[in-house]
């Protein structure tokens, strides 16, 4: 594997991280202590081209995986939270566009979304289903002109603003698990829609929201991909955001450290700076070494991505490494800091709450465990 990075790929990181120091970093941490995400987030990126597709022939088209790693990489350091906004709009929205969206439906969303004048989310979690992705219990009800939707989804990332959903719902009760599901597009402006912000402390200044929905229509042409293949469609979409979250939860990780070590590298307690005690100088290597392990597992993921081969274990074992180096990772930093890192405003205060976050979205670390499994005994039977 060649870790050197190709000229362009290199400039187009050294371009974003130039509008990331360019006065948006000071806007998120305004956003964070505001707890408001505003739409114009989603527009600012979009003209930064901070998100993993481009526009072209009226149609979306996918970056390289590491293009996109690298880049949710460098906006999870300043802000995890500001980072999964943009996730769920482009890696679970927009992936439900791209993936299985017609022509027609991807002319006609697809560059606003882009562009983030329209913001996308994605509700597959309900009371009964999350790690049991199947277990959907929305209804979808045919219509003559399309589908009725009634249900709830219980935590949905973007929820309080989106104006599209990707929406799993049970459109064949009688069939079996694999064919009870489809997945809608839904327009959140129709009535019968009721979304209630929920008061969580993780990943500010996304939102967290239920979406109730009540006989919300949905067009017979909005319904995505295949009737009857929702299951394996999210799982699908599950499988590429999956990627994406390990990149976010090494940027937590790795904005975690680089807050802590130049602390470290500056206080003195008990005649010495803190990283000159053996313990934490030993703590700082471990530390390092664990980040790179997980880059380097995310690393191979993207890699497999971009070669077109199957990429389902290499993405779970990414997240799987990612979550496990950033939640010791932040929590240790925190540790670093002393008593200033319990303040809501200090810096180093989100990390360790964003590393938990991150261990739930897309799955638990069970999850990645039961995939990973799947994967590896398939090869000894
Ligand atoms: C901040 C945040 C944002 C989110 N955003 C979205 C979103 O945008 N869209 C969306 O649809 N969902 C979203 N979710 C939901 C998330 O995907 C689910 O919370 C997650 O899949 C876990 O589901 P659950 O909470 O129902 O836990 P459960 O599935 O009830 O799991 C509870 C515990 O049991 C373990 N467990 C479950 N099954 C097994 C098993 N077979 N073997 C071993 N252990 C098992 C789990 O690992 C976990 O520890 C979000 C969640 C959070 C916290």
């Amino acid at each position: 594997m060649d870790f050197s990075f190709p000229e362009e790929l290199l400039s187009d990181i050294g371009r974003f991280n130039d509008f990331l120091n360019d006065g948006f970093e000071t806007r998120l941490n305004a956003w964070y202590r505001r707890r408001d995400l505003p739409r114009e987030f989603f527009a600012e990126l979009g003209r930064a081209g901070g998100y993993g597709f481009t526009f072209s022939e009226e149609s979306l088209v996918k970056r390289s995986a590491f293009q996109e790693a690298l880049f949710a990489e460098e906006l999870a350091r300043r802000s995890p939270g500001a980072a999964i906004a943009a996730l769920a709009h482009a890696d679970l929205g927009m992936m439900g566009l791209y993936l299985f969206g017609s022509d027609q439906l991807q002319r006609r969303y697809a560059e606003n979304a882009l562009n983030g004048k329209t913001i996308m989310c994605l509700g597959n979690t309900e009371g009964h289903a999350g790690s049991d992705v199947a277990a959907v219990a929305m209804q979808a009800e045919a219509a003559t002109d399309g589908w009725r939707l009634t249900g709830t989804k219980s935590f949905v990332t973007n929820g309080a603003l989106a104006d599209l959903a990707v929406i799993t719902a049970v459109t064949d009760p009688g069939a079996d698990r694999a064919h009870r599901l489809s997945m809608f597009l839904v327009d959140l402006e129709q009535p019968g829609a009721r979304r209630t912000r929920l008061n969580k402390q993780v990943w500010l200044p996304s939102d967290l929201t239920r979406l109730e929905l009540k006989d919300v229509a949905v067009p017979a042409d909005h319904l995505l991909g295949r009737r009857g293949h929702g299951l394996a469609q999210v799982l699908q979409i599950f499988t590429h955001s999956r990627v994406a979250i390990a990149a976010l939860t090494l940027g937590t990780a790795a904005g975690a450290f680089d807050l802590a070590v130049r602390h470290a590298a500056r206080r003195t307690a008990f005649g010495r700076r803190i990283a000159d005690h053996q313990a934490k100088s030993f703590e700082i290597a471990e530390r390092h070494a664990e980040i790179e392990a997980a880059r380097l597992a995310l690393w191979k993921a993207c890699w497999t991505v971009d070669r077109g081969e199957d990429f389902r274990e290499q993405a779970s074992i990414a997240k799987l490494l990612a979550v496990a180096a950033a939640r010791k990772t932040t929590a240790w930093a925190a540790d670093i800091f002393g008593a200033a890192s319990v303040m809501f405003e200090h810096p180093i205060h989100k990390f360790p709450m964003d590393a938990w976050g991150a261990s739930l979205g897309e799955g638990t670390q069970d999850v990645q465990k039961l995939i990973i499994f799947r994967e590896v005994i398939k090869r000894y039977r």
